[in-house]
């Protein structure tokens, strides 16, 4: 485990200037700068005389006072370094520790011979105490340089820490011994009376390498170290204008000692709260810190259990809460509140093709403008996807819930910008009023639901008013979409076949699967009952997939009459081209069938073309390439949008079955058969009426040169079996001439 550098910015120079320019650098800059003036006024005063020589300004016992505050800083770093725990045992707080021990040990050896003290061992000497002085220095000098040139360090084992405290104390030990036992060997740095030799100077100068400490600590400061590298640069940097001090004195109690001697506390003031404060303070700032992140996390967990993550606006849970409030306030009141269901329409179009992201911020702007319109005592909350529940407090019954809806839904007309793309939206509501429809959220919002629900079915963009008799419709629904989750494996299913007469022979030439669930009571729920709730729960695209395997299945055993092959015609739904599963499902039911491609007929509507047309257009190629044929349902009800013919490779229109009921009795279907099968023809595409109930009609559309046509009166939907029995009937009855039935 290293300690991390932080770089400040590439670059020596540029990372010097912005560690200078740190707003906490501010103080100590002026300290420096200060103490430097100080420096070089009294450095001036010297040459001009102005010192009195012989002042004893710097008495014994505060020289004493100071190197025994120096010895104790330097004990305190030493028992700060050691204790460190864990990570933080570097190589540098071990160098720091141990380095400033061996110090601490010269500077008492320094104190102790300082000139007048009492003898210690040998007599007390200027020159003695200059020895322990300089060692001290320039250990001191050599640690704050390896700290500051390698601030990645390495952690250390409990034995390396052990070696490198026994190798400083052995070599503060050493120096002091030989300074002691061996004073002489030493080159004379004062001489008595005449004051410091050139040695001494050059050797109190030799200490400004100190510097070079300074400017790595400061530029490379460590982040999580057990020290600040600013402080220990002060420490470094003031170290030097003591030593500057002491390049001047001549007697040991002169004004440059007690200059020298008041920096060099001022310094270890700094090593003081660079190692020792920083320790102790550190694990309290860390815990601080720990606890304030955790109050935030907790903070932005107690906001996500009552909002919404997306758009910030209350979630379910907030909303319960709030809506509880105000039906207690109008059971007090005897007025009403409103809980408003809105669901945006055609936002799976949206997203779908402007993408998610266009989606989620559509999201917000939508909460932001719905919030923006209600007054402050009304609540707006998403329940999730493109569904808001709106709660209204103290409204006068309808009246009031309407005029609110009148602002929501016009700021919801407005069109909304996002990126680059303009997007118009709008919404269904439904509405339940408190406590007339219910006391408690969940009975609202299924209300408020039952009514959205016939809001959607009455053409989207409008709103609806909950009444009881919706509640039957919901259950019904509710008891469909339960059975027929299980429809499918239960085997209640079955697939009944309507016959595709050809209009010139009378034969059968293809016929139309339609799907039949019989209930385990015995009842048949007709397609357009289920089919709705298959699709809204997305059961349909397993039951398509079967509807495609039964039918191709069965088609493929369906033996030849009149010598023609008849072609079976599924319907597709949307949700199954949105799911990308069409394909595959189609390719399955073929192979495993072994039908012709030729043989099977893929009943399309409008709605699944629009639906995404880029990806729609490219599954139907793909489709049509395999050699089956498509037909457009239900034409004419939906978008009949010339472009969407000539743009998909369909090959029939299939005439709706409502256009036919009218057909050669009112003037408009009469007119809007004949535009459809004028229409085909100039495509080159073949047409198809269904819904055919008379001879009438069946001869009139022949007349207007329909080819094909399914309904009534040729056949109704039956079960396979049937179909083929009517087919062989009406088969021999065409070629005799006899009139099919
Ligand atoms: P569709 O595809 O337009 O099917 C034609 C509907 O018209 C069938 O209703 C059929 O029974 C009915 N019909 C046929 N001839 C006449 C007639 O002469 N007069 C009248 N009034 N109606 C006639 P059905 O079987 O109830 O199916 C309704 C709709 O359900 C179908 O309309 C189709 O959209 C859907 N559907 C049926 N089976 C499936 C299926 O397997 N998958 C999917 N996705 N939809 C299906
Ligand atoms: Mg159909
Ligand atoms: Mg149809």
């Amino acid at each position: 485990m290293i300690e991390h550098e932080q770089a400040l910015r590439p670059g020596a120079v540029q990372a010097w200037r912005d560690a200078i320019r740190q707003p906490t650098m501010r103080g100590p800059f002026l300290l420096v700068l200060l103490l430097t003036l100080l420096l070089l006024v009294f450095a001036a005063l010297k040459p001009l005389g102005l010192m009195p020589r012989a002042a004893a300004i710097f008495p014994l016992w505060l020289h004493t006072l100071t190197e025994l505050a120096a010895v104790l800083v330097a004990l305190l770093v030493f028992v700060a370094a050691w204790t460190a725990q864990g990570r933080e045992r570097s190589l540098n707080i071990t160098l720091l520790g141990a380095g400033f021990l061996a110090v601490g040990l010269l500077d008492l050896a320094h104190l102790l011979s300082y000139k007048g003290m009492p003898e210690w061992l040998t007599p007390a000497s200027p020159q003695k105490a200059i020895v322990f002085w300089l060692c001290a220095r320039y250990l001191a000098a050599a640690v704050l340089l390896v700290v500051a040139l390698k601030p990645d360090s390495a952690l250390l084992g409990e034995a390396q820490r052990r070696w490198i405290l026994l190798a400083f104390v052995g070599l503060g030990g050493s120096c002091v011994a030989l300074g002691l036992a061996w004073p002489d060997v030493w080159p004379p740095f004062f001489i008595e009376g005449q004051g410091l030799t050139p040695v001494k100077i050059a050797a109190e100068y030799g200490l400004v390498l100190m510097l070079l400490a300074a400017a790595g600590l400061l530029v490379r400061q460590t982040v999580r170290a057990r020290y600040s590298s600013a402080d220990l640069a002060m420490a470094a940097v003031i170290s030097v204008l003591s030593e500057l001090c002491f390049t001047l004195y001549a007697n040991v109690d002169d004004v440059y000692q007690l200059l020298g001697h008041a920096y060099k506390v001022i310094a270890y003031a700094f090593l003081f709260r660079a190692i020792f404060l920083f320790a102790v303070r550190q694990p309290y700032e860390r815990l601080s810190q720990e606890i304030a992140e955790r109050r935030q996390a907790e903070r932005r967990l107690e906001f996500l259990a009552y909002h919404d993550p997306l758009t910030a606006l209350p979630n379910r849970a907030l909303l319960q809460d709030r809506v509880e409030q105000a039906i207690a306030e109008a059971r007090r009141s005897g007025r009403a509140a409103a809980v408003l269901l809105l669901d945006l329409d055609q936002f799976k179009h949206i997203n779908d093709s402007l993408g998610h992201g266009v989606g989620d911020e559509l999201l917000r702007q939508v909460a932001s403008r719905l919030a923006a319109v209600l007054r402050a005592t009304d609540t707006v909350g998403r329940l999730g996807g493109d569904e808001f529940a709106i709660l209204l407090r103290d409204v006068d019954g309808q009246a009031g819930v309407l005029r609110s809806l009148a602002g929501l839904q016009q700021t919801l007309a407005e069109p909304f910008f996002i990126g680059k793309d303009e997007v118009h939206v709008s919404a269904s509501f439904g509405v339940a009023l408190a406590p007339q429809h219910g006391s408690d959220l969940e009975t609202l919002l299924g209300r408020a639901d039952a009514a959205m629900y016939r809001a959607k079915a009455s053409g989207r963009n409008t709103y609806r008013f909950f009444d009881l008799h919706m509640q039957d419709a919901v259950l019904h629904r509710m008891d469909l979409q339960s059975g027929l989750a299980t429809a499918l494996q239960r085997g209640e299913l079955e697939l009944h076949f309507q016959p595709q007469i050809e209009l010139a022979t009378g034969l059968m030439v293809g016929a139309e699967a339609l799907l039949r669930w019989r209930r385990a009571d015995g009842s048949l729920v007709p397609p357009a009952l289920f089919i709705p709730v298959a699709e809204e729960s997305g059961l349909i695209v397993p039951i398509s997939a079967w509807v495609l395997h039964e039918a191709c299945a069965q088609a493929a055993q369906w033996p030849a009459i009149a010598g023609l092959q008849p072609v079976v015609a599924v319907n597709l739904s949307a949700l199954q081209f949105r799911q990308g599963s069409v394909e595959a499902v189609v390719q399955a039911a073929l192979g495993s069938s072994g039908l012709a491609p030729q043989r099977l007929d893929l009943e399309l509507t409008e709605s699944i073309l629009i639906s995404d047309p880029a990806s729609v257009l490219q599954t139907v190629s793909r489709l049509k390439a395999l050699g089956l044929s498509l037909s457009l349902d239900d034409f004419g009800t939906g978008y009949s949008s010339l472009s969407y013919l000539t743009q998909f490779p369909v090959d029939k229109l299939k005439i709706d079955k409502s256009f036919l009921q009218g057909f050669g009795q009112t003037r408009s279907d009469t007119v809007i058969v004949e535009a459809i099968i004028a229409l085909a023809r100039s495509l080159g595409l073949k047409t198809i009426a269904e819904g055919v109930e008379t001879a009438e009609v069946a001869q009139g559309l022949a007349e207007l040169g329909c080819p094909l046509a399914q309904g009534y009166h040729f056949a109704r939907p039956m079960p396979g079996a049937a179909m083929l029995a009517f087919a062989t009937e009406h088969a021999a009855a065409a070629t005799t001439g006899k009139a099919p039935a």
